[in-house]
């Protein structure tokens, strides 16, 4: 008999209120629906979002009604989500962080429909442990060709030793991402990655624009470097994303990566199906497959 795929279900003691609420009126999404796709992912998701300051998109009415990118905490925050001081702006405003599924329950029941950590945890702050390539195709670029750049960069980050993992933006792109042993700096590790997408561009300009000014230029790919500064945050995998659709940010297996699957393919509704034991985690090999960046 066919063995059932087991799936590993976190739980959590956060009190979820109006859990019927619905955050994406078009896809039918709620914060029950959110928090159980999030109990499904929290095994393969956890490593990218504890223990990393975070960059938090709210919106206490859904997807349609007023939202806010926010970085520090507000008044009557839930106890999950701790607050964290910056060691080198002891005196601002404190980051915030999570410890575990809790606390990610506790950023739904807030009403944070996207997550946005940092490349880094707060073990060593100052050390990246990720290089995040963000592909953004301006209007009438072909899809094959936003492959065809994620596959580019997976090239030049092997020829820098470094091993490459990619996921679906959830919205229009894919993010490219090479882990590191926390060695490198910040400013060091940034411009590594804007020195892979000047690379891009001055091969391939018809292609490829690496200057921010000019990303919105049709016809090319952006390729944002811009993640990799202190502070800069990108969306987490697995995120939700505070757009229609109800998408996330899904890892993917680079042979995955063909025209059958799009930017947004994956969504809160349909993702359980790869999120049990008997589809492997595309990305479980990520930290232990880091490399020092070699300056
Ligand atoms: P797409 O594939 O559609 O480009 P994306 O997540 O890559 O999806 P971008 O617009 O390329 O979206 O990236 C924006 C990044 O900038 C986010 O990942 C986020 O971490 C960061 N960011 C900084 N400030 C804001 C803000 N006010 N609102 C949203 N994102 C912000
Ligand atoms: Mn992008
Ligand atoms: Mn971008």
């Amino acid at each position: 008999m066919a063995k059932t795929p087991t799936q590993d279900l976190a739980k959590t003691s956060v009190q979820l209120t109006h859990p019927e609420r619905i955050y994406w009126p078009d896809d039918g999404v709620s914060k029950q629906d959110l928090v159980d796709y999030y109990a499904l992912a929290w095994s393969r998701m956890a490593p990218f979002v504890v223990d990393r300051p975070l960059a938090l998109l709210r919106c206490p009415d859904g997807i349609k009604g007023p939202r806010f990118f926010q970085k520090h905490a507000w008044k009557g925050i839930n106890p999950h989500i701790e607050e964290i001081a910056d060691p080198e702006d002891k005196d601002g405003e404190k980051l915030l962080r999570i410890r575990d599924f809790d606390g990610l329950a506790a950023l739904v029941q807030s009403a944070a429909l996207e997550i946005h950590p940092w490349g880094t945890t707060t073990a060593h702050w100052e050390k990246p442990d990720m290089i995040i390539m963000d592909l953004d195709p301006g209007d009438d670029v072909a899809w094959s060709a936003v492959i065809a750049g994620a596959q580019d960069i997976k090239a030049r980050f092997a020829e820098m030793g470094l091993a490459s993992f990619v996921k679906t933006s959830g919205g229009k792109g894919l993010h490219v991402v090479a882990p590191l042993k926390p060695k490198a700096t910040w400013p060091n590790v940034k411009a590594a990655a804007e020195a892979i997408a000047h690379g891009m561009s001055a091969d391939s300009p018809e292609e490829y624009l690496s200057v921010a000014a000019k990303a919105k230029r049709a016809g090319h790919i952006f390729i944002d470097y811009l993640r990799n500064g202190r502070g800069n945050t990108a969306v987490a995998p697995y995120s939700a994303r505070a757009r229609p659709g109800a998408a996330v940010s899904m890892p993917l297996a680079w042979e995955e990566l063909t025209e059958k699957i799009g930017p947004a393919s994956f969504t809160v509704k349909n993702a359980a199906s790869r999120l049990n034991d008997r589809f492997a985690d595309p990305w479980a090999d990520f930290f232990e497959a880091a490399s020092p960046l070699k300056s």
